[in-house]
């Protein structure tokens, strides 16, 4: 999810739709093909996020504008952009403009979405928010005068971005949307550790650490004074106002319910979001027994993986076992990035075997940031755009070894890093025939279910050679299973946060700390957690699909080639994606003969 930055110049923009669409006389509107209607459309909403963005920083707000006003703004335009593109016909367009239209539409749903079921009143998760995400802005690597001279202005706007998102939780608060208590008993991390009695100990000071080459001396000590003061004037006191609030106002305030169909309108929302995540038209019943079916099937491979690992005992015996002896346990942060980076380098060697085409943008392997590590899973991807001075990040959560099981690291590694997220991320911010807003985007089903995947790619790859690792893959597996029976059950059948923990730490080999953490995030981030298993099993039944009707002529590179060829897409786009690409392949191998 994203807090960021949009604003401002509607009415030119709204006038620019209008002209565009609207009152251009009908013949003439009809005479426009829907190709160019489209493409019109989309520089339309780039524009408007454009010129939103810059007057945001004339108004000297470079973090962003976030009052009620400017949601109720943006909202009324992308709904009346969605209205024009619902009077296009798919049929007949070209499969490109096709997609295109598809995944605008997509995103302007989500954004009417997010305003109609006012959860933009509700901009923080268990282990996130408006205000963690910020402080990613003191990794930026910074050369010239110019970006120190933006950055320190963006530092001095964090008060009123803080003021903003609070007020919006306020109102959150008095019509029932927010988080739940039980879920923030470690929230006060978030915050507390950015309120630091020495500004040049602070995360967002980083910058002013290393002098750049090429700025001079007396230009230099300046802009670190500046720096200073603004850390300590503008970020702490805004920091400190994010405590006062959660003290004073949120904590004793907030709902002791857990699932969101105490929200109003609750079960509407929670179908809305099981569109959006699965990009399907499933229903949240339906997900819940095909989480049960998943669940009993990947059980039963467990089971044969113990009998092949010689133990004797039940698997929650086994389970136990894993979770305490401490051979399967890191002794230093250090151990476990060194095996992360040798799995990833591993897995690096296997690509060429399973893709024609890899990405050029590199990743390294680097321990989740201090500032997030308490309250953060075991491990993410950190990505980077494509014109960054880093890399894609494959973050590994080193604060508690106990929590990030050796047996469970490949299984990770190639879900975070590649063939999962970075090589998928990369390769679409490379497509450069593409909108841009296309090579930025990312569709959860799509990302997260090609990730799990990967994990599931790795039995071919020459990894999980041991039952162990073997068993933290099928942990992996049944832990996005039992996301398809929790998410459903937590924000539809009144399930409580305990009962929820006792069936995932029953069920996985996850460590304890990650079954609480996973159990916040489902509570918190409704229908998220859906998208990986539901997005897996389309992509497996898309290559079965394709294995069948190809035979001898299927080739694994090339299926993964074309999976990845238009960057995140929806299901029924990937299904008609892969159809397509069968009916071509048949149909050269019929006029070969
Ligand atoms: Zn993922």
């Amino acid at each position: 999810m994203s807090y960021v930055v949009e604003n401002l110049g509607m009415k030119k923009l709204i006038l620019f739709v209008l002209v565009y669409c609207l009152f251009i006389p009908l013949h003439a509107q009809q005479s426009l093909s829907p190709k160019k209607l489209i493409d019109g459309i989309i520089s339309t909403i780039k524009k408007f996020q454009t010129d939103e963005t810059k007057a945001d920083s004339i108004a000297r707000h470079p973090l962003g504008s976030n009052k009620d006003a400017d949601f109720q703004r943006r909202y009324k335009f992308y709904d009346s952009v969605n209205n024009l593109l619902q009077g296009i016909s798919k049929d007949s367009l070209a499969f490109d403009d096709e997609i295109n239209l598809t995944l605008t539409q997509y995103n302007l749903e989500e954004e009417i979405s997010t305003y109609q079921y006012k959860a933009y009143l509700n901009p923080i998760l268990s282990d996130e928010g408006f205000h963690t995400s910020i402080a990613e802005m003191g990794s930026e690597i910074l050369s010239t005068k110019k970006e120190y001279e933006d950055y320190i202005i963006k530092l001095k706007d964090v008060p009123r971005y803080m003021d903003e998102n609070l007020e919006l939780m306020r109102r959150g608060l008095a019509l029932g949307i927010s988080q739940p208590r039980s879920i923030l008993y470690d929230y006060a991390n978030t915050y507390e550790q950015h309120i630091v009695n020495d500004p040049e100990k602070s995360v967002f000071y980083r910058p002013f650490l290393r002098k750049p080459f090429g700025i001079d001396d007396s230009d230099w000590e300046k802009m670190k004074t500046e720096g200073k003061q603004a850390v300590r004037d503008s970020v702490i006191e805004g920091y400190k106002r994010v405590k006062i609030f959660f003290d004073k106002e949120y904590m004793p305030k907030t709902r002791t319910t857990v699932g969101v169909s105490n929200f109003p309108d609750g079960l509407a929302y929670y179908q809305d979001r099981v569109k959006h995540y699965t990009t399907t038209d499933i229903s949240y019943e339906e997900i819940y027994q095909l989480g049960l079916q998943e669940v009993a099937r990947i059980k039963n491979e467990m089971l044969e993986v113990i009998k092949e690992a010689k133990f004797k005992g039940t698997l929650k015996q086994f389970i136990a076992y894993l979770r305490s002896d401490p051979k399967f346990y890191a002794t230093s942060a250090e151990q476990l990035l060194k095996e992360a980076s040798f799995i990833a380098k591993k897995s690096d060697g296997a690509l060429p075997s399973m893709f024609g085409k890899l990405p050029r943008q590199p990743y390294g392997v680097q321990a989740v940031p201090a500032y997030l590590a308490p309250t953060y899973t075991v491990g993410r991807y950190n990505g980077a755009p494509i014109k960054s001075k880093r890399p894609g990040w494959f973050w590994v959560n080193t604060y508690n070894f106990k929590a990030c099981p050796l047996y469970n690291l490949e299984a990770l590694a190639l879900h975070e890093s590649v063939p999962g997220h970075h090589l998928q991320i990369a390769l679409t911010q490379e497509l450069d025939s593409l909108p841009l807003f296309r090579r930025n985007m990312y569709v959860n089903a799509y990302g997260e279910g090609w990730g799990l995947y990967c994990e599931y790619l790795g039995t071919e790859m020459g990894f999980y050679k041991d039952p162990y690792t073997h068993f933290g893959r099928l942990t992996y597996e049944m832990w996005r299973a039992c996301r398809l029976v929790l998410d459903v059950a937590i924000h539809t059948k009144g399930w409580t946060r305990e009962q929820s923990v006792k069936y995932l730490s029953e069920n996985t080999a996850l460590s304890m700390h990650e079954v609480n953490t996973e159990i916040n995030r489902y509570i918190s981030w409704p229908g998220q957690a859906l998208a990986y298993k539901t997005g897996e099993m389309k992509i497996k039944a898309l290559r079965k699909l394709t294995e069948e009707k190809l035979k001898d002529k299927f080739d694994i590179r090339a299926f993964h080639d074309l999976i990845l060829s238009q960057g995140t897409v929806t299901m029924p786009i990937l299904q008609k994606m892969v159809e397509r690409f069968i009916e071509k392949k048949l149909k050269e191998e019929a006029e070969k003969k």
